[in-house]
């Protein structure tokens, strides 16, 4: 069987039999990879405990009829503080769902997609407090999006493409149109969120930087805000039900979704 090396983070397992797993991982070089970890379950297997969710990977692969087999496996980096903390591990299962949903096999794009996961696990395991956790995967969701090909739009109206003449910036948020849209096209549309120029400039910063350098971005309620606004988006660009979404619920004032 012809063989394979390639970087990947494991997402998911399926038991298969009494000793064997399946393994789904998001890949550097291949985007998804569904693959077979023989003997894994057993005491003593050689891939030992490398083949555990949120693993990060060298693998050496044989490929199969129907699914790869694992050959060799050098752990990378084990992000060993996601598993001690509750909210980290929903963020870390709220992000690799999103991956499972809306990542490829072959994704073009894998390798950025790869590099984006491995930081935004780095990074939840490490960070001391939840603002700064989540301002890492607002990151990852606007990042993902636009590797994904679904940039969220911030310059001009989603809409009609317009820049907003009246107020001079945006005052609302269309998850479904895909970006800011300007007040004429807010009576036009159906759902939408209030939003003010700290939302924007929070989503552009986001995609620059992988820290929350500015203290308005430990305003829990801008966050919040922000955090539901782009859940919405992503939601809306899959018909499936993303299920982890409901484990990171916030009660926010300043969320203010309008259904026009
Ligand atoms: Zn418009």
């Amino acid at each position: 069987m012809p063989q394979y090396r390639t970087q990947a983070i494991n997402l998911k397992s399926y038991n298969l039999g009494e000793a064997d797993k399946i393994i789904v991982m998001y890949s550097k070089d291949h985007g998804i990879i569904k693959c077979v970890a023989k003997g894994v379950k057993k005491a003593k297997s050689s891939l030992g405990g490398r083949m555990q969710s949120f693993m990060a990977n060298n693998l050496l692969l044989a490929k199969g009829r129907n699914l790869d087999i694992v050959c060799q496996a050098e752990n990378i980096e084990s992000f060993h503080k996601l598993k001690t903390d509750y909210d980290k591990l929903s963020y870390a299962f709220y992000c690799a769902e999103l991956i499972n949903v809306f990542g490829t096999e072959n994704d073009s794009n894998s390798s950025r997609i790869y590099d984006i996961l491995f930081e935004t696990f780095k990074n939840i395991s490490i960070f001391d407090n939840s603002e700064e956790c989540m301002w890492t995967v607002l990151r990852f969701k606007l990042k993902l999006a636009e590797y994904l090909g679904y940039a969220v739009e911030l310059d001009n109206c989603a809409r009609c493409n317009r820049a907003e003449k009246k107020f001079r910036t945006y005052h609302f948020f269309c998850p479904e149109t895909g970006g800011v849209i300007c007040s004429e096209c807010f009576l036009k549309s159906h759902k939408t969120f209030e939003i003010d120029k700290r939302h924007i400039k929070l989503f552009r910063d986001a995609l620059c930087y992988d820290f929350p350098f500015e203290t308005e971005y430990t305003d829990k309620n801008l966050l919040f805000s922000s955090f539901n606004i782009l859940k919405e988006f992503i939601s809306q660009r899959s018909d499936k039900k993303l299920k982890t979404a409901e484990m990171i619920e916030f009660s926010c004032q300043n969320s203010k979704c309008n259904y026009g």
